[in-house]
């Protein structure tokens, strides 16, 4: 059983945080640190003595990981048992929550690539199953989805399949040879992917970055009818749009609608994992956007589930990192 290194409650969401230090910018300015992660589980927010409380705030998560952490911690403690599930045949997804510049893409890079290579190292040391890779990637960008492995910029269609569910219509799949064919891939994802230039971050991101990787198996050798069957799961690695308000960084009458967008799809996830994480609350609004429309399969029912909130640990920051942990609070 690969997937009991994270957590055992494997029903529940596993929801993280992460401070990332202080960049060049926020010292040059002697921006001061808001936070103090107290224990594994625990930050606190040290300025709101001086604010209306009369003591600090204690936010407590399934996991905090302070400023020295390092992404091979994160990886091990709060996305390892979530990803490596597919390779018992088990659907999973890890999203990566915050604003802009607080540190998703640099903690989903790293996350994504020690799966991999974990995953590989799994698979070439199991001798009763016959592995095989597949690797796809899309973009969401003002709700219109788009493949990041093609220079084809046509929109990409989500069809209902009786059986496999929602599925992107002609979204290419590559099946992986090795180790540096996926490098390979993922350089041309970074490349295909939309850049868009705000005040806050040169290179921030304004799409949802979906990275899937998937797991077939077959037993080798049939012993029996009851190995016969060919396992297939999902990783889903997703690093999604910034989350800050439209109204802090965008200016231009274009990104007002793609923060409207950006708004919507993360309003619906925010709404599909609150009812995800309280069990038995009826609907789940799954087809409300294109992202949680995806992604469907891979969220709730027998799935697995991890969030990671990056934030920044900067005071001037300190509304958008409570609006993260405020998402990240119910996401548990
Ligand atoms: P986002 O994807 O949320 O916009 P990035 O991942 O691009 O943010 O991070 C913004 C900048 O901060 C990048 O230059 C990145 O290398 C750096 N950074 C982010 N997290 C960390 C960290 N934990 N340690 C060191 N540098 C970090
Ligand atoms: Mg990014």
């Amino acid at each position: 059983d690969y997937g009991s290194v994270a957590h055992d409650d494997k029903e529940k969401i596993f929801v993280a945080v992460r401070l990332r230090p202080l960049n060049e910018r926020e010292v040059t300015n002697n921006d001061v640190l808001d936070w103090e992660c107290i224990n594994n589980t625990t930050i606190l927010y040290k300025n709101s003595i001086s604010e209306r409380s009369s003591s600090p705030t204690a936010y407590a998560y399934d996991r905090v990981f302070g400023y020295e952490s390092t992404t091979r911690e994160v990886y091990e403690e709060a996305a390892k048992g979530v990803a490596l599930s597919a390779l018992s045949g088990i659907n999973s997804s890890i999203f990566a929550y915050g604003q802009t510049s607080s540190g998703k893409t640099y903690t989903m890079s790293g996350i994504t690539e020690y799966t991999l290579a974990d995953i590989y190292d799994h698979i070439s040391r199991n001798e009763d199953r016959q592995f095989t890779l597949k690797f796809s990637a899309m973009e969401i960008y003002n709700e219109v989805v788009k493949d990041l492995l093609t220079q084809d910029d046509t929109p990409l269609r989500l069809l209902d399949d009786p059986e496999r569910g929602t599925v992107v219509e002609k979204l290419k799949e590559v099946t992986l040879k090795d180790w540096n064919h996926l490098k390979e891939l993922l350089s041309v994802c970074e490349a295909q992917r939309k850049i868009g230039e705000t005040a806050l971050n040169e290179v921030s991101s304004r799409s949802h970055q979906i990275l899937r990787l998937t797991v077939e198996s077959t037993a080798k050798k049939i012993v029996g009818l009851q190995n016969a069957s060919t396992l297939t799961a999902a990783v889903n690695f997703v690093d999604l749009a910034g989350s800050e308000r439209a109204s802090q960084t965008l200016s231009a009458n274009v990104r007002m609608k793609e923060g409207s967008h950006i708004n919507r799809s993360l309003l619906t996830l925010g709404t599909v994992i609150r009812k995800l994480s309280k069990k038995g609350n009826g609907h789940v609004p799954f087809r409300d956007s294109k992202l949680t429309r995806i992604l469907q399969n891979s969220l709730g029912g027998n799935a697995r589930t991890a969030i990671i909130c990056t934030m920044s640990p900067a005071h001037s920051h300190a509304e958008q990192s409570r609006n993260t942990l405020l998402f990240a609070t119910c996401a548990k």
